[in-house]
């Protein structure tokens, strides 16, 4: 079973992981984008884990719904409020419960991926951060290493995708040949379960 604890250690293994990563994001992010996102999510998850160090939510729920709130009012980019969105539902589906097993987090998971798809329009294929969180998401049922590599290969699968949401889709076919600095954030997002769990490490 997953206790907040876990749910801790998932958050601050993602800030550690963005922080480390954050040039690379925002590399990804230069010719297909803004080149902002490594330093929006560096931003938004060095927040996330100050407050969860701070405030100590005590159940699963609390710890992600705490940590979507965070996101969506220290990121300015897109990238925020969709994350910040994902983590809210996640969290709200997981409910009160002080401990939830990987099974429900499964589906709060998919609820959350589901949440995103609504506010963003995003479907998978539109070469987005959704390409990496679907097969996640369905690879979960096997493990959270599963889930990692699943995550992995959606978001180097965005490469020959033309983008079809967000500010890349302006680029129309320039989009082509670049990964997406999205699906590449969200592969550290899934990492990071990896880590929390402790099976495997950085
Ligand atoms: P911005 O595009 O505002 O500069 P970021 O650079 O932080 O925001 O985030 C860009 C990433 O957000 C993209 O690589 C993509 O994965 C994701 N994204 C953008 N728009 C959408 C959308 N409508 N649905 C899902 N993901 C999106
Ligand atoms: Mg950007």
């Amino acid at each position: 079973m997953l206790d907040a604890d876990f749910f801790r250690r998932w958050m601050t293994a993602t800030a550690a992981a963005v922080d480390r990563e954050a040039e690379r994001l925002t590399a990804l992010d230069s010719p297909i984008g803004d080149a902002d996102h490594g330093s929006n999510l560096q931003r938004g998850f060095t927040a996330v884990a100050a407050t969860l160090g701070k405030d100590a939510p005590d159940t699963p729920g609390a710890v992600l719904t705490l940590a979507g709130r965070q996101l969506i009012s220290t990121v300015g980019g897109a990238s925020g409020p969709l994350y910040g969105t994902l983590l809210r539902r996640t969290g709200k589906a997981l409910g009160e419960a002080a401990e939830v097993s990987e099974e429900q987090l499964q589906e709060a998971l998919r609820a959350g991926v589901e949440g995103v798809m609504t506010l963003g329009g995003a479907a998978p294929g539109d070469k987005t951060m959704i390409d990496a969180l679907v097969p996640a998401v369905d690879a979960l049922g096997d493990g959270f290493a599963a889930a990692r590599a699943a995550a992995d290969e959606g978001a180097r699968a965005t490469i020959p995708l033309q983008a079809r949401k967000g500010r890349a889709s302006y680029l129309g076919e320039r989009s082509i040949g670049h990964q997406d600095p999205g699906a590449t954030s969200a592969a550290l997002l899934i990492a990071a379960l990896d880590v929390a769990s402790g099976v495997r490490g950085e």
